[in-house]
């Protein structure tokens, strides 16, 4: 955890730290790190060999998936949506180095990624594998999340935390403690459907841990700060993001991380965070693969 003290805020009489999980491992890095730990040791309980998985060619899950797959000895396959392209991105070009199988699908038939029927044609071509949902996200991702704020020096009064598919914010909020308001900044465009989902994701890591719902904090959702859409990185928000890197040293990016601080910015500016308060923001990854 680090402080980073910024003039707007010291004027405001409000702390800024900042659980640094993108430092956790250069490739399996920060939230997808925590959300894959508990999907590994249940893929090995289960005496799988490989772990079977989806996303698009940017994504940091996928090469997540490919780096630990890889450092604890699975084979890897990526359900890809769209492509093959004729200029693989850099994320597309790592997974192929980490050895992960890549198999290309039309965005028509990637949205039938939950329906039984696809996966079992996944398994008729590639047999049986350890099936890891989009971003991740499952329940024990959400266990895996509940440890973000492990060991923490202190309890913050806000949590806040960049939202896509809800996994990691599900699991701050089982485990933040009852004097942390706990923030969500979605990143999508029109995500609404967050609330739901995020409700059975903490309803199936109840039954995991064969109990009733946990306690869990009330999540604030700050809906405003998309910047018009997933990977949409408007003018001020990179200006925003150069300024803030210049001060803090510290690296963050258009897609996610960009938009927490700058909506964490805001939000100070709007008078949200009262004097005396303390912002833990979570930085849930690293730059590498995206825009
Ligand atoms: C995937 C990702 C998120 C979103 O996490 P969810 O659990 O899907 O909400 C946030 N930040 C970074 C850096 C990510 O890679």
């Amino acid at each position: 955890m680090q402080e980073v003290c910024l003039p707007d805020w010291q004027a405001a009489g409000v702390r800024l730290l900042v659980k640094r999980d993108d430092l956790i491992h250069p490739l399996v890095s920060g939230n997808k790190w925590r959300k894959l730990k508990y999907n590994i040791s249940e893929a090995q309980t289960q005496q799988q060999d490989t772990l079977l998985t989806f996303g698009g060619a940017y994504s940091n899950h996928l090469l997540a998936t490919a780096a630990a797959g890889a450092a604890y000895g699975f084979k890897t396959i990526g359900i890809i949506r769209g492509g093959p392209f004729d200029n693989p991105s850099k994320v597309l070009q790592k997974l192929m180095e980490l050895d992960m199988q890549l198999h290309y699908v039309s965005r028509s038939a990637y949205r039938l990624k939950k329906e039984p029927d696809f996966i079992a044609k996944l398994t008729n071509r590639f047999g049986r594998f350890y099936l890891l949902p989009e971003g991740g996200s499952n329940d024990l991702a959400v266990k895996g999340c509940t440890e973000i704020l492990d060991n923490l020096p202190l309890v913050p009064d806000f949590v806040a935390c960049a939202c896509g598919t809800g996994a990691t914010i599900a699991g701050l909020s089982v485990s933040a403690s009852k004097n942390t308001t706990v923030v969500a900044v979605p990143v999508l465009k029109g995500a609404s459907f967050l609330e739901q989902d995020i409700g059975e994701l903490l309803t199936s890591y109840a039954s995991l841990k064969e109990a009733m719902l946990p306690p869990y904090q009330p999540i604030q959702f700050e809906y405003q700060y998309h910047g018009g859409g997933y990977a949409k990185a408007p003018a001020y928000l990179l200006d925003f993001i150069k300024d803030f890197m210049a001060q803090t040293g510290i690296p963050i990016e258009p897609v996610y991380t960009g938009k927490l601080f700058y909506a964490l910015h805001d939000l100070l500016r709007k008078g949200f965070f009262l004097e005396g308060s303390t912002v833990l923001a979570i930085h849930t990854g690293p730059t590498i693969g995206l825009v």
